[in-house]
């Protein structure tokens, strides 16, 4: 006997006209009614809804510990930035599931100030911590911010940013994360603010009190500057969480002028020792320095955890390459994995990219570039060669690759 052509038993589709038809006990269903149903359940749980933050579950049973173990996976080194992150992100959540700031004790929001050189982790932490929480993330410079009214951006334009990583879902970008870069650029200039107008120093500052506090913010969906023509989307900015970080050259000096100590004499001392003496200065930074190198008292007051991050020696630069869980050279070697071949790197090699990557001044940033050196003519040559198997990265691989690039002519003094 000839069994029926199935159909959708909501919509009566055949399986000819649906992409996918599923089967259950008593009958089908197609995809284009899963989704009306998916619809329709989602509509009737949010109709029990007072505030949309409800509808954002931290993770069961988390402690900063927790946290900062995930953390570890990805990032390595920098435990106090780690553990300051950690508590502050708890607290953030946890305010933000048992809506606290509605009672009587308003517990205030704790955003959060990074101190540290360039590629030492600042963006990785934060975005590290976005995508634990499952939040909408997004990275804005400070640099392209000018007063409203001036040639650049204004401020608002980062909440714009964070609607379109979620599609416009204002409900998630209310509770996501925002990384400001580069907030030391927005320094104040000079201590008289009245010589000239400072719109992309001060004003900005000011510009950002408010955003950072937590206010109704009317933003341009598509960014840049208010047009009349535009439908402005509404965002509080209560419970974003906002990271700032920023390289502070030169705040060492002002530390240890307050510390009455002194700043690194360079007579004869090794790199490595002028190194971790900087970040042991580094390590007592405090609001008032952050204050005296020209960032306002009221913003300071609205990033109330203040945290620094060590300048990445070799030994890190090296266990940055293999440890993390995505690290580069396991990348590399999953890639060519893929192509059925064993790539390994001798120990001498990956000293020998890490001391690369040191020279040229651009923290853990610099790895890419000169792993890519290194293994380009292989990834070139090896997806069209069915005899290798098994490659191997020695030293001397990979100062010849380095040598005939264009690196070796772009080394930092
Ligand atoms: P920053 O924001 O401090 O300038 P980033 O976070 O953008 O630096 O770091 C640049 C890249 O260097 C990152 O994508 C990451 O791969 C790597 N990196 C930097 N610091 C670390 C670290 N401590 N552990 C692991 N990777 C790191």
């Amino acid at each position: 006997m000839q069994t029926k052509n199935p159909t959708c038993s909501f919509c009566g589709k055949d399986k000819s006209e649906a992409l996918l038809l599923i089967a259950g006990t008593n009958g089908h269903i197609c995809e284009s009614c899963v989704e009306q149903a998916n619809d329709i359940v989602l509509k009737e749980l949010k109709g029990g809804e007072t505030e949309s933050t409800d509808s954002f579950k931290l993770p069961e049973n988390i402690t900063p510990n927790y946290i900062k173990a995930y953390l570890d996976e990805y990032i390595i080194g920098q435990n106090d930035a780690k553990k300051y992150l950690s508590v502050a992100v708890y607290n953030h959540y946890k305010r933000l599931k048992y809506n606290l700031n509605e009672g009587d004790i308003e517990i205030e929001k704790s955003n959060i100030l990074f101190v540290g050189e360039t590629g030492t982790g600042k963006t990785l932490l934060a975005k590290t911590i976005a995508r634990f929480l499952d939040v909408p993330f997004a990275i804005v410079d400070a640099t392209v911010f000018t007063e409203a009214g001036y040639v650049g951006e204004d401020v608002e334009s980062m909440l714009s940013r964070l609607l379109q990583v979620c599609d416009y879902d204002v409900d998630a970008a209310q509770r996501g994360i925002v990384y400001i870069d580069e907030i030391d650029k927005i320094a104040r200039k000079s201590d008289n603010p009245s010589i000239t107008r400072d719109v992309s120093g001060e004003g900005v500052q000011q510009a950002l009190l408010k955003m950072l506090e937590g206010t109704e913010v009317n933003v341009p969906p598509q960014g840049g500057r208010k047009h009349p023509e535009q439908k402005l989307i509404n965002v509080n900015t209560k419970n974003i969480l906002f990271i700032c970080g920023g390289a502070f050259d030169g705040i060492e000096k002002i530390i240890s002028k307050r510390l009455n100590t002194h700043v690194i004499g360079f007579n004869n001392k090794l790199k490595e020792s002028i190194q971790n003496e900087e970040d042991a200065i580094l390590s007592k930074v405090i609001h008032h320095d952050i204050k005296r190198f020209g960032l306002i008292p009221e913003l300071l007051g609205r990033l109330p955890v203040l945290t620094y991050l060590k300048s990445l020696t070799l030994d890190i630069m090296t266990l940055i390459l293999q440890e993390p869980k995505n690290a580069l050279l396991k990348q590399y070697i999953k890639l060519f994995e893929l192509e059925g071949i064993t790539l390994t790197f001798e120990k001498e090699a990956i000293e020998f990219i890490a001391s690369q990557a040191m020279d040229f001044g651009l923290g853990a940033r610099g790895l890419r570039s000169i792993c890519e050196e290194v293994l380009t003519d292989a990834m070139f040559t090896l997806p069209s060669d069915e005899t290798t198997k098994e490659f191997k990265i020695t030293k001397e691989y990979a100062q010849k690759q380095l040598s005939s690039s264009k690196f070796s002519q772009l080394k930092v003094a």
